[in-house]
């Protein structure tokens, strides 16, 4: 009984929204500090009667049940009560499937396991490693390539990409004044391939995607292939390491040499201890002459967003909605960190390449913030921004000319890894999958094809049309 009044429960409390499999794999993920401030977001007098009335309900049911100890004489009563539990079990919110709380029960603990195993099958995938290796084609891996998964950014909030006000003075002055050192594309129709942050940046660094059957535990990561290609790999990052350990960010983390987490509330809040800003002070050191891949974990523009920036990034303050205004200047703030690292980068004389894309998108406008019972379009849309020097462009003509004719594809971040691995020059010839590689003049995938969370969602239904942006 209880999933169930655990499902009507969160359809009264969320004002009409139903229960996911997603919902509760957050909860493995998340941190008491997560759910306190999730709570306090939350309309408590509903709570409360909704706590009520379920407690309620279990009396009287108990005592129904209890009072039935001659079923004979009550069988219209016991009739009663077994058809509303098997309505409670089976029939709840019934517009998803015949039985949505078992289905969402199975879907759970699937994927719990499909974490566990990817922890597990580590030595067999590194042992598979080994012998890749010998066969991965590395003649185009040189130099130093950054790549920085931003937090809760959503594109339509980016002036680069046509937001009303000017939230990226430094992107924005990179393609308004391009300079000759570097070429930077943007890609305004790129999606999160999730809306939740595990899921989404799993899909994003690991061969798995949502339109080809590759478990995760089959799936090597972005890391994993950049160390086998001969990268010094680097993953530094401003946000919490996850309580729940078997977690395949922790996974992929890991498959990277050197780790650094400057957040020192490790697994206790969603507090950090630095503004993004200082991961640059984090940058390592990049011998020329050597292969170096670093990956950056933002905290991005992640609730509550006046954590996210120094007071000194106040800047938005006149629009009517405070939380719109403080969601703008943490955007503005996370260009000012992007600037930072990308200064680094540049300055390094064998600098190849910098990307940056978010995890997934926000719905600051109308007070979300990304969460599958509230689904809204601006939580899938993600900034995407390659930007190549010189030398690599002059080198890799192909590459950079694929992208630019592919810039305004559609596209979702579960294809990053074919980008990267294209881009880093480590291809596993054998693996290769130039339809979904949107560095690839093969490039296939459109609007009709491409999804959010495996197919709960296809991108053109998306709702807004996007500026149409050179
Ligand atoms: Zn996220």
């Amino acid at each position: 009984m209880l999933p169930a009044l655990l499902a009507i429960g969160y359809f009264v409390v969320s004002e009409g929204h139903l229960l996911s499999a997603d919902i509760l794999l957050t909860l493995f993920q998340t941190n008491y500090e997560e759910i306190k401030a999730y709570l306090v977001e939350q309309n408590m007098p509903l709570w409360g009667a909704s706590v009520f009335v379920l407690l309620v309900l279990c009396v009287a049911l108990g005592r129904l049940i209890t009072k039935l100890q001659t079923p004979v004489r009550h069988t219209k009563c016991f009739v009663f009560v077994i058809l509303f539990l098997a309505y409670l079990f089976i029939g709840v919110l019934p517009r998803h499937s015949s039985c949505f709380v078992l289905n969402m029960i199975i879907r759970v603990q699937e994927t719990l396991q499909s974490y566990k195993d990817y922890n597990a099958t580590k030595a067999i995938r590194q042992a598979h490693l080994q012998e890749l290796r010998k066969v991965l084609k590395t003649d185009n891996a040189e130099g130093l390539h950054v790549l920085v998964v931003g937090e809760s950014t959503t594109r339509g909030h980016l002036g680069a990409f046509g937001y009303k006000l000017d939230t990226t003075p430094w992107l924005s002055g990179l393609l308004q004044n391009p300079s000759s050192k570097v070429k930077t594309i943007i890609y305004p129709h790129a999606y999160s391939s999730n809306i939740a942050t595990v899921k989404s940046v799993q899909f994003a660094l690991t061969e798995q995607n949502q339109y080809r059957d590759k478990s995760l535990a089959d799936s090597y990561s972005l890391t994993e292939i950049a160390s086998a290609g001969g990268y010094d790999t680097y993953w530094i990052s401003n946000q919490k390491q996850f309580n729940y350990d078997d977690i395949p960010i922790t996974g992929i983390a890991n498959g990277a040499a050197k780790r650094n987490y400057i957040n020192d509330y490790v697994g206790h809040k969603t507090l950090t201890t630095y503004y993004d800003e200082k991961l640059a002070e984090y940058f390592p050191k990049h011998e020329a002459g050597k292969k170096t891949f670093i990956i950056f974990h933002l905290m991005g523009c992640h609730a509550v967003y006046i954590d996210r920036y120094p007071s000194s990034f106040d800047f938005f303050k006149d629009g009517a909605d405070q939380r719109v205004n403080q969601y703008d200047n943490c955007v503005r703030y996370n260009d000012y960190v992007l600037s930072l690292l990308y200064q680094k980068a540049a300055a390094e004389p064998d600098f190849m390449s910098f990307t940056f894309l978010s995890d997934h998108g926000e719905d600051p406008d109308k007070g979300l913030t990304h969460d599958f019972s509230k689904y809204t379009w601006n939580m899938p849309r993600i900034p995407f921004v390659t930007i190549f020097s010189k030398k690599y462009a002059q080198k890799h003509q192909d590459v950079v000319q694929a992208l630019q004719a592919n810039h305004k594809a559609y596209w979702t971040s579960d294809l990053l890894y074919n980008l990267m691995v294209h881009v880093l020059g480590v291809r596993n010839i054998s693996a290769e999958d130039p339809q979904l590689d949107l560095a690839s003049p093969n490039y296939a995938m459109t609007k009709d094809m491409l999804m959010v969370a495996e197919g709960t969602f296809y991108i053109k239904d998306d709702d807004i049309q996007d500026p149409d942006l050179e």
